[in-house]
């Protein structure tokens, strides 16, 4: 009998109390883990709010994409306390390009927490950290360990999905993920952040959701998923559904040399961000209506809506959207925020000082680099 067959014969390892396997497991993985093949630069320092910030940044953004940010984002505000004392529009402008603009904003609120409450300095506590805007199980333990070097889990996407293979989980809850990752921490006291780590290297670069590299996989002799053929089925993968669609227009209102802009009410989708006020179309409305009538219902002025600027299309988690860009002459009104929390006239030149939404980004950067004067000027 392999050792294969012996494991899958016992049945689920996440529920044997075998220290030994335990241990080999941990060891196994501890000896594939290299720290440094992957560059990513918080996992190499000890302070807890690099670790925080790169861990927030890295939640639901591609690494690639975090590590052109990550810099950035630090040289901007390099402690945490220069986080607190910022303003949201800055936080937002250096967040721009991200997406997910509700864990910049967490960021700041509890950044302020911090400062207030502990001194400045994060909790060690995970409990504590949890109780912190934007901190979840995830971060909290990642911190945690990486910073602190407790003996805490940190489950993120990648470990979710090699745990759940590993011990051939249909019902991966997180109860049960934290459980199994909690063995594993305790088989090798001290070393969660390694164990950690290397989980989550393990999910990213070898046990990938789709066609995993098993024959180089430092566990494969302990993966219960292999043994039974359910690679492919762990973890289970929620069906797909078509994202409902959205038709909005948007309009680009002159008034003397100057453009419109709104800023989103401060929570919710892209709070805080700014944009060129608009909405959604009205069954049977054309955009060009659209714009007309949420000009009056958003922001309080008439316009006369032009041309058509460019449709824009973009996809966020829970719907897609069709952006009708149309320019549009100021007429008359004082424009005053309604459904908007704000709203100021700008130069076109100014415009990068204001953080908007990507699926605007091709239309700022035109605004900005034309500089289009109409409407009265
Ligand atoms: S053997 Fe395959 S499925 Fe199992 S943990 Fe390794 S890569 Fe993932």
């Amino acid at each position: 009998m392999n050792r294969r067959t012996s494991v899958a014969e016992h049945g689920n390892l996440a529920d044997r109390r075998d220290l030994a396997e335990w241990r080999d497991l941990a060891d196994q993985l501890l000896g594939w883990f290299r720290p440094d093949d992957r560059q990513v630069p918080w996992r190499h320092s000890s302070d807890p709010y690099r670790v925080w910030v790169g861990e927030v940044m890295a939640q639901q953004t591609q690494i690639a994409t975090v590590l052109g940010r990550y810099d950035r984002f630090l040289t901007r505000f390099p402690t945490l306390s220069s986080l607190a004392d910022s303003s949201l529009d800055e936080v937002l402008k250096a967040w721009e390009g991200m997406g997910y603009y509700g864990r910049a904003r967490n960021l700041r609120s509890a950044a302020k927490e911090v400062m207030a409450a502990y001194g400045g300095r994060l909790p060690e506590d995970p409990k504590r950290l949890r109780q912190l805007p934007g901190i979840g199980p995830y971060t909290a333990g990642a911190i945690a360990s990486l910073a602190f070097g407790q003996d805490e889990p940190a489950v993120d996407g990648n470990v979710r999905r090699v745990l759940s293979r590993l011990f051939d989980i249909a019902r991966p809850t997180a109860r049960r993920l934290e459980a199994a990752a909690r063995r594993l921490i305790e088989a090798r006291p001290g070393r969660a952040a390694a164990l950690n780590q290397a989980m989550m290297d393990l999910g990213a670069v070898l046990c990938t959701p789709r066609a995993p590299g098993c024959e180089s996989c430092p566990l494969a002799v302990h993966c219960l998923a292999l043994a039974r053929g359910s690679v492919a089925d762990r973890p289970p993968t929620a069906s797909r559904r078509r994202l409902p669609h959205q038709t909005v227009g948007v309009g680009v209102v002159w008034r003397e040399g100057r453009v419109l802009i709104a800023r989103r009410p401060p929570s919710g989708l892209l709070g805080g961000l700014w944009e060129f006020p608009g909405g959604k179309l009205e069954s049977g409305e054309s955009a060009a209506a659209a714009v007309k009538r949420e000009l009056m219902e958003e922001v309080g002025v008439e316009v006369r809506v032009g041309a058509l600027i460019d449709r824009v299309d973009h996809a966020y988690s829970h719907f897609s959207v069709t952006l009708h860009f149309h320019e549009a002459e100021y007429l008359s009104g004082r424009a005053r925020p309604r459904a908007a929390s704000e709203v100021r006239w700008v130069e076109p030149g100014a415009l990068g000082d204001y953080a908007f939404p990507a699926a605007s980004h091709t239309i700022v950067d035109r605004v900005r680099s034309t500089g289009r004067v109409a409407g009265g000027a």
